[in-house]
């Protein structure tokens, strides 16, 4: 009798196939990865063989698929260099002279020159073996018919993890950083061509994730995120804070590049201030991540200096985000790891741990350990020459014998504090670029801290002896009631119209938005609610985020109205409302628009008519277009931002504004 109750919604995908993808004993993918990995599941017994529940048989893209993402050319191509005989004469320059030069032109034309991706012999086949498994793995989350029949919707997969998938650097028409098909793109090009859904991708691996988001960089159904070491020391060199997208893509691309050793806690903080929010204001149907574990200490190509502890976190993320907002839908590829026997295994099969609710023994099988430490021993000569060559300092000579990493082996970096407040500046910039306010308020990230005790100690207003204030206001639809300084209390109480849902996607998640931004001490939170206890609107006032550090009194405004009641005057009233108490003379107020926070969706209107509705409104309020170089307001035409000066404000504090506005501090460090 199976012992492990939620295996049967957990598959693995894996054909023996899959290990044809060998670009030699010299390369540093190493098909050995995956065949240590599949002993270490077997031998740990986290994954029975012989139990074809937890299996997920996969076939070969077809051509057809493989042309949703590349070019029929390039196919052509990688066809024709996958031929034994032609590679060979290629190689050894036995054919005549002619063929020699149009193999090696074909080659160098579609990056299989010199370098990385060497052509190898069948390297269609194992190339669209690969891409079959993701497509597959995808189709079965998604209840599409290529991911196999199953007798009931309680057997469907839930999840799935394939590990040989994740080549997430090839182009359209371009092999590139040992990956010839994207898997990735051509399953999710393969899913939006059978049905309307979004799509959430995220690349863990420590490499950017250029091919991926360069397939749907103008697409709003599907969102990239990144975070990788940063493209100023690491291959493809991509991945900037800047690469948001384009067109109507625009917003959907986020990319969070770290320094050089990063190390675990900072990593983990990164993930944490920007993937939960990001995923509930995309609202995705389905949850890809790549596990590409290339990010540990002991890899030989990079520098981000994870332990096991922080791809745990990485891993435990995705799991909790798939079962938070996307029922469960979970497609986990492997993706780079070029540390062949201590990490990849380890990694992947705490992966699948994960995946099927499984708990992780603490000590590796003595018999696995046997078996892989010799050859580790055998490799570790050749591999410290190539580490040394890289800059790498020398590995730890020692054989892991436990599923997590011991601390011991792994000794702080003296630059941690330089390091971790670099990324979290990174991590301030881009929270401030992607996510709307309403959603950055109700998420904080961990380092913020208020620049003052909080706007309910400025109006003096904290405590119980001053209640909200109450308005009532007549509108076309019926009264309703304005409230300021919102408590916990009433938010819970109120329930959200059916048409709240701007930056959440959901009324019921835009509720739980609202609740957050209730319960945060800084910021103060207006509704405007029919006397059934709908809530139809919303004004949040809260302290500016880090790019306006050293300003006390500087507070962001943002409005949001459900779309039910919307062309009724509500939001002049509530915005008048909330703004009318005179301590807020004291006070800088702003409001920015970036147009791919924008709510656009039912409006239909243009982001441009969408901009002069804004300044109009918050016109009616005394605020100002004001012009800044700060390069994620004015990177895009819609994009705007409002300014009121308080009566009050010091005129010193007033220029100190003006100059931060025009002093571009972040393009002076990208
Ligand atoms: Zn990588
Ligand atoms: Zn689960």
């Amino acid at each position: 009798m199976d012992d492990r109750p939620n295996l049967s919604r957990s598959r693995l995908a894996f054909d023996q196939g899959e290990l044809a993808y060998d670009f030699g004993p010299e390369h540093p993918m190493k098909p050995q990865r995956l065949i240590a990995l599949m002993d270490l599941l077997k031998t740990s017994e986290l994954w029975k063989p012989d139990d074809k529940q937890c299996q997920l048989p996969i076939r070969a893209a077809t051509i057809e698929e493989l042309k949703l993402i590349h070019s029929e050319v390039y196919i052509t191509a990688v066809q024709l260099l996958s031929v034994p005989e032609e590679i060979d004469a290629f190689r050894n320059e036995i054919e005549t002279e002619t063929t020699h030069i149009i193999m090696r032109e074909l080659a160098e034309q579609y990056g299989f020159g010199e370098g990385d991706t060497p052509a190898l012999p069948g390297m269609h086949d194992v190339s669209a073996l690969i891409t079959g498994g993701t497509l597959v793995a995808l189709s079965a989350v998604m209840g599409l018919p290529e991911g196999g029949t199953f007798d009931s919707e309680d057997e469907r997969p839930l999840h799935v993890f394939h590990p040989a998938g994740g080549l997430h650097h090839a182009q359209a028409e371009r092999a590139s950083g040992f990956c010839v098909y994207n898997d990735v793109s051509v399953a999710i090009a393969r899913l939006l061509e059978e049905r309307e859904a979004k799509v959430l991708y995220i690349d863990f691996d420590a490499h950017h994730g250029d091919g991926v988001q360069r397939s749907f960089y103008d697409d709003p159904r599907v969102m990239t995120i990144s975070l990788h070491e940063t493209g100023r020391y690491l291959f493809p060199g991509t991945g900037d804070v800047l690469e948001v997208g384009d067109g109507l893509g625009r917003g959907y691309s986020a990319n969070i590049p770290l320094e050089p050793f990063t190390e675990d806690d900072s990593y983990i903080e990164a993930m944490n201030s920007l993937l939960p929010p990001l995923v509930i204001s995309f609202a995705p149907d389905v949850i890809i991540s790549n596990h590409g574990c290339d990010t540990h200490a002991w890899d030989p190509l990079t520098h981000l200096e994870l332990t096991l502890s922080g791809i745990r976190a990485q891993m435990r993320l995705a799991h909790q985000l798939a079962h938070s907002y996307c029922e469960g839908r979970w497609v986990a590829v492997g993706g780079g790891g070029y540390d062949a026997y201590r990490v990849v295994p380890r990694a992947w099969s705490m992966l699948w741990a994960e995946i099927s609710d499984q708990t992780l023994p603490e000590h590796l099988p003595e018999e696995w350990v046997q078996r892989w430490r010799p050859l580790w021993l055998k490799e570790a000569e050749l591999e410290e020459e190539v580490q040394v060559a890289l800059g790498k300092a020398p590995g730890v000579a020692s054989f892991p014998t436990t599923f997590l990493d011991r601390r011991e082996d792994f000794p702080a970096q003296s630059r941690r504090t330089t390091i971790t407040r670099s990324n979290s500046r990174t991590v301030a910039f881009l929270r401030q670029l992607l996510l709307p306010s309403t959603v950055r308020k109700a998420f904080p990230s961990t380092q913020r801290i208020s620049p003052m005790a909080g706007i309910f100690d400025l109006l003096h207003i904290r405590g119980s002896q001053t209640p909200s204030r109450i308005k009532t206001i007549e509108s076309p639809a019926g009264p309703l009631l304005l409230r300021d300084f919102c408590p916990p209390s009433l938010v819970e109480r109120l329930v959200p119209d059916s048409g709240l849902h701007a930056f959440a996607r959901l009324p019921e998640r835009e509720h739980q938005l609202l609740l957050n931004l209730a319960k945060s001490p800084d910021c103060a939170l207006a509704l405007a609610h029919t006397p059934e206890g709908e809530i139809v609107a919303q004004v949040t006032l809260a302290p500016g985020d880090d790019w306006w550090d050293g300003f006390e009194n500087v507070y962001e405004v943002t409005i949001e109205v459900s779309s039910n009641w919307r062309r009724m005057g509500i939001a002049h009233k509530i915005l008048d409302f909330a703004l009318e108490l005179d301590a807020l003379e004291d006070m800088i107020l702003f409001a920015m628009g970036l147009s791919w926070h924008w709510d656009t969706d039912n409006l239909k209107i243009s982001v441009h008519r969408y901009r002069e509705l804004i300044a109009r409104l918050f016109g009616s309020q005394s605020f100002e277009e004001f012009a800044t170089t700060e390069p994620d307001i004015s990177m895009e035409p819609g994009n705007i931002l409002l300014v009121r000066v308080g009566k009050n404000v010091d005129q010193l504090v007033v220029k100190r504004f003006l100059d931060r506005l025009l002093s571009t501090p972040h393009l002076a460090r990208w």
